[in-house]
């Protein structure tokens, strides 16, 4: 159930109002995290009357003093059922209106994997910028450095071939990953 803009106004008193924001915790993030009971998807949830209703889209019509639309059209004119959806952080307890915009499901979808694509590229980089820093250490091992051994002079190492100018490390001092 989502109450209209005028039942959630009306039942916004001071004294639920007061509960509220003791429920909501501000992070350094600019999100409003929801610290009471959750949906099984993870959203907030708070009782209205009776009826469990999802706080990012009670935030989402009080900010906006607007009824939540049920559709919406769609880039083809088709219309679609409308989402509130948590664009700028991806935080499902986040009800910071200036983090959520409506849209459809598809574009929910779409963000999701922007969000998700766009944190492994930054987890990606993170791990280059280590690996770079410390290249013996393995991918995803957190054991110290191996100190790279130095060129080697005798005849025998060049067996080994290109590119490997210095002997091959031992086994046992390889990172276990
Ligand atoms: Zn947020």
């Amino acid at each position: 159930m989502t109450p209209t803009y005028e039942q959630a106004n009306l039942w916004f008193t001071p004294a639920r109002e007061v509960r509220f924001w003791r429920k909501v915790d501000k992070t350094a993030d600019g999100c409003w995290l929801w610290r009471g009971s959750l949906t099984e998807s993870g959203h907030g949830q708070i009782d209205f009357n009776g009826h469990n209703v999802r706080v990012h889209r009670l935030t989402w019509l009080l900010a906006r003093k607007q009824d939540i639309p049920e559709f919406i059209p769609d880039s083809d004119g088709e219309y679609v059922p409308f989402v509130v959806r948590h664009l700028m952080c991806d935080q499902k307890k986040c009800c910071n209106p200036a983090h959520l915009a409506g849209g459809s499901q598809g574009e929910n979808v779409e963000d999701t994997w922007r969000i998700h694509l766009a944190y492994k590229l930054d987890a990606e980089r993170r791990a280059r910028e280590k690996y770079s820093e410390q290249p013996f250490v393995g991918y995803f091992s957190d054991h110290a450095a191996i100190p790279i051994p130095p060129l080697a002079e005798t005849q025998d190492s060049y067996r080994l071939g290109f590119p490997m100018h210095y002997p091959a490390i031992p086994l046992q001092h390889l990172p276990t990953q």
